[in-house]
Protein backbone atom coordinates (compact mmCIF):
# COMPACT_ATOMS: atom_id res chain seq x y z
CA UNK A 1 0.00 0.00 0.00
CA UNK A 2 1.49 3.45 -0.97
CA UNK A 3 0.46 6.99 0.28
CA UNK A 4 -1.10 9.77 -1.73
CA UNK A 5 1.49 12.44 -2.25
CA UNK A 6 1.43 15.59 0.20
CA UNK A 7 2.37 17.65 -2.46
CA UNK A 8 1.91 18.29 -5.80
CA UNK A 9 2.82 20.76 -9.32
CA UNK A 10 -0.10 22.46 -10.26
CA UNK A 11 -0.78 22.45 -13.87
CA UNK A 12 -2.26 25.47 -13.92
CA UNK A 13 0.37 28.08 -12.50
CA UNK A 14 3.42 25.56 -12.22
CA UNK A 15 2.98 26.20 -8.05
CA UNK A 16 2.90 23.52 -5.12
CA UNK A 17 -0.59 22.17 -4.53
CA UNK A 18 -1.10 20.54 -1.01
CA UNK A 19 -3.01 17.88 0.51
CA UNK A 20 -6.20 19.05 2.49
CA UNK A 21 -8.11 16.09 2.65
CA UNK A 22 -7.81 14.42 6.02
CA UNK A 23 -6.58 11.19 5.99
CA UNK A 24 -6.70 8.79 8.72
CA UNK A 25 -3.76 7.13 10.10
CA UNK A 26 -4.34 4.09 11.26
CA UNK A 27 -6.53 2.91 7.87
CA UNK A 28 -4.99 2.05 5.13
CA UNK A 29 -6.48 4.75 2.19
CA UNK A 30 -9.26 2.65 -0.01
CA UNK A 31 -8.82 2.55 -3.35
CA UNK A 32 -11.66 5.35 -4.70
CA UNK A 33 -11.13 7.66 -1.84
CA UNK A 34 -11.67 11.03 -2.86
CA UNK A 35 -8.36 13.05 -2.34
CA UNK A 36 -8.46 17.03 -2.32
CA UNK A 37 -5.73 19.12 -3.16
CA UNK A 38 -5.37 23.03 -3.31
CA UNK A 39 -2.55 24.96 -4.68
CA UNK A 40 -1.19 27.71 -2.44
CA UNK A 41 -0.62 30.24 -5.50
CA UNK A 42 -3.39 30.06 -7.67
CA UNK A 43 -5.62 28.69 -5.29
CA UNK A 44 -6.90 26.38 -7.66
CA UNK A 45 -8.86 23.10 -6.22
CA UNK A 46 -8.20 19.78 -7.79
CA UNK A 47 -9.96 16.60 -6.56
CA UNK A 48 -8.20 13.69 -6.94
CA UNK A 49 -9.95 10.04 -7.11
CA UNK A 50 -7.16 7.63 -5.22
CA UNK A 51 -6.67 4.51 -6.89
CA UNK A 52 -3.36 2.19 -5.04
CA UNK A 53 -1.09 1.62 -8.31
CA UNK A 54 1.80 -0.17 -5.99
CA UNK A 55 -0.86 -3.21 -5.91
CA UNK A 56 0.96 -5.24 -8.70
ZN1 LIG B 1 -1.68 26.85 -9.05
Amino acid sequence: MSDPPETFICVDCGGTAHLISFLPEDAPLEPGTPLAYRCSDCLERFDVVWEDFGEN
